[in-house]
Formats: structure tokens, sequence, C-alpha cells
């Protein structure tokens, strides 16, 4: 898999800020990576850098979907684009597709 392009942006402004961070909070959209993916892609991006010692927090944002024929407002579960009220697909997605640092 592709490391995704918000997360290696991410990591080089983390490295240009400073070094020797303790550790940083990444929100990542459930739609978007899950949490060993985006584990997995920090380790290769950290690797020989000065935030190979960073602890990375992940805050799992939950993903959520509007119908747009009855504009009911839901979670997907597994993905399914499908909506549980009146079936139709096409669903607008509201929350789940985030990546960004958290900062205190
Ligand atoms: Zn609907």
């Amino acid at each position: 898999m592709q490391t995704h392009p918000r997360l290696s942006s991410i990591v080089r402004q983390l490295i240009q800020q400073s070094a020797g961070i303790d550790s940083v909070q990444i929100a990542v959209g459930e739609l978007l990576l899950d949490e060993p993916q985006l584990r997995a892609q920090w380790d290769a991006l950290v690797s020989q850098t000065p935030l190979a010692k960073t602890k990375l927090n992940i805050r799992v944002v939950p993903a959520e979907q509007q119908c747009m024929v009855c504009f009911l407002i839901y979670h997907p579960n597994e993905k399914e684009t499908a909506c549980p009220q009146c079936k139709s697909v096409g669903a607008k997605i509201i929350n789940g597709e985030e990546l960004y640092l958290e900062l205190d």
C-alpha cells in the first residue's frame, strides 16, 4: 500500500519543526486508513529520522454518512454505501476521511 500523501507531509512538517518530540497525536478517519495501516505507514516514514522514537497516538474519527434521498445521517458499517432506512445508494460522506495532526 502506498503511503498516504497527507501523512507524508505531516511527518515532513514535524521533522522540520523540532527534533525529539515525545509523542504526537494524529486523527484519522475510519474510512481513510485503519489503525494498523496508519501505524505501519508512520513507522516506515519516521525510521532513520529524529521522529523514530516519537510515540504515535492515534484517534480514530468515526465515519458518518448522510443519505441524499431521505437525509438520514448514519454510521456506515463495513463501509457500506446503501442507506439503512431507504436503501438508496450515493450517500455523502460527512466524517471519516480526515487525516491531521492534533495539537494539545
Ligand atoms: Zn435514505
